[in-house]
């Protein structure tokens, strides 16, 4: 096992691995920007280093700045967290030529699912159905328009290099095609540095559905069931859960089984999700994530199993110890995104948090590196804290989500819990109805 590892992230996932090292045994390193000096990612680790300013470009996406930080404390592994460098296959293999663990898959694994058109192809090659669309990025307006003809309207057009929800277009009918097409290369480019585009059907309520995996380095693959990840504002997550309440036992099953196939066929290590979209009983691939997620703890609640305690012991060469067989679902699990942000504009609202009080007991679960006096910095993503609760039905959770959002006091900052409070007293959320689109309609006016 390692002796000490050092955590390239900040915010409440630097605080989460902070915490399943010390239960490991193993001694942690923060990496801080100046203004995150006094952050709690900071003060709970065993040593932190200050990195550089507070642009993450200057700071958390410092290679060389994070690999000096290793050496000079004598880490022996790395583990990237999620957003900054958690998926960038230069950093792993740098990581690995210097002699550390990358807590992760390895380069060539980030770099194949990182490219989405490269991920497609692989995924499809194994077995996995993908969304219908075109071969490869499209070179022109008339090879879009071909491949729209061929699946039929309404398309989607997708930047290779997109991410975070962005970098998409949707195209209704061919007239709209060509300036779409245009304007979208041209956002990409600016956005990506890449105006490379394809094209795929476009799904018009589609469920957004994921499966968690974990592998070791022994060849042993277990799925760790769904997360349904539907409730979405410009295609970013903003509340999960798990079971999805689309799915039945059998549905599950079967595509558990399948994408577990295909992750011991690509030889995959670590802790990944394969992303897919849901629509009338059949899945279409459209992304792997080669690293731990936001929405992690949902799976943790329901099958008891730290995804981050394991993601490091089999970094470590551990074998998994268990089989799909020993894998129990428990209950259900919600999680809801508190962000710091005005909860009608959506406006970030940094600045300090003069009074927090976290909700608690019997199935609540709070994770977030804020605390009374904490100043919320204007540099980075404002996802200030996720409340996760556990309950023996869906319908127990949502009483718990309401009473846990009820007693959660954060003062001095905008956040979002109103808008959860909003979708928790939902008829249609309550009854499981809802879709990628669903919430963009309820805040609209019309759902
Ligand atoms: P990103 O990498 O930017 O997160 P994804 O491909 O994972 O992009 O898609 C994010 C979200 O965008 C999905 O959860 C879904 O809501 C929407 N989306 C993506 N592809 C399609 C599609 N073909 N049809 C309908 N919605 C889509």
């Amino acid at each position: 096992m390692f002796d000490k590892v050092l955590i390239a992230n900040r915010g409440e996932i630097a605080v989460r691995i902070n915490r399943a090292c010390h239960e490991l045994g193993i001694k942690t390193v923060a990496v801080h920007s100046t203004i995150d000096s006094e952050a709690m990612h900071a003060r709970l680790a065993d040593e932190s280093v200050c990195i550089g300013p507070a642009p993450a470009r200057d700071s958390y996406l410092n290679i060389p700045a994070i690999i000096a930080a290793a050496e000079i404390t004598n880490a022996d592994a790395i583990h990237p967290g999620y957003g900054f460098l958690s998926e960038n296959e230069r950093f792993a293999s740098i990581v690995e030529e210097h002699g550390f663990a990358f807590i992760g898959p390895t380069p060539e694994h980030i770099a194949i699912m990182g490219d989405k058109i490269r991920a497609k192809e692989t995924m499809r090659r194994v077995g996995i159905p993908v969304v219908p669309g075109s071969d490869g990025a499209v070179e022109s307006e008339t090879a879009a328009e071909a491949v729209a003809r061929e699946i039929g309207y309404p398309v989607l057009l997708k930047a290779v290099s997109g991410g975070g929800g962005r970098g998409m277009k949707i195209v209704r009918e061919k007239e709209q095609l060509a300036s779409a097409f245009s304007t979208a290369r041209a956002e990409a480019q600016a956005a990506f540095g890449d105006g490379s585009l394809y094209v795929e059907k476009l799904l018009e309520r589609p469920r957004h559905i994921e499966i968690q995996v974990l592998a070791d380095q022994h060849g042993a693959v277990v799925h760790l069931g769904e997360r349904d990840c539907s409730l979405q504002r410009r295609h970013q997550k903003v509340l999960e859960e798990a079971p999805s309440p689309a799915l039945n036992a059998m549905e599950r099953e079967a595509i558990g089984s399948r994408v577990v196939r295909a992750i011991r066929t690509l030889g995959y290590r670590g802790v990944g999700t394969v992303e897919f979209l849901y629509e009338h009983g059949a899945f279409f691939f459209i992304e792997m994530n080669t690293r731990i997620q936001v929405e992690h703890p949902v799976t943790e609640m329901i099958t008891g199993i730290d995804l981050v305690r394991e993601q490091i012991r089999v970094a470590a060469g551990a074998p998994l110890g268990y089989e799909q067989k020993d894998i129990r679902f428990s209950g259900h699990a919600i999680e809801c995104r508190v962000n710091a942000e005005n909860p009608e504009t959506f406006q970030p609202c940094p600045g300090q948090v003069t009074g927090y009080h976290t909700p608690g007991g019997l199935g609540v679960r709070v994770d977030s590196a804020v605390y009374q006096g904490y100043r919320v910095p204007p540099h980075y993503d404002s996802m200030i804290a996720k409340v996760i609760v556990h309950g023996q039905s869906r319908n127990e959770c949502l009483m718990r989500m309401r009473r846990s959002l009820n007693e959660f006091v954060i003062t001095g900052v905008e956040t979002t819990i109103p808008l959860h409070l909003r979708l928790l007293a939902n008829p249609d959320f309550a009854n499981g109805e809802y879709d990628v689109a669903w919430l963009e309609r309820l805040l609209s006016g019309g759902a």
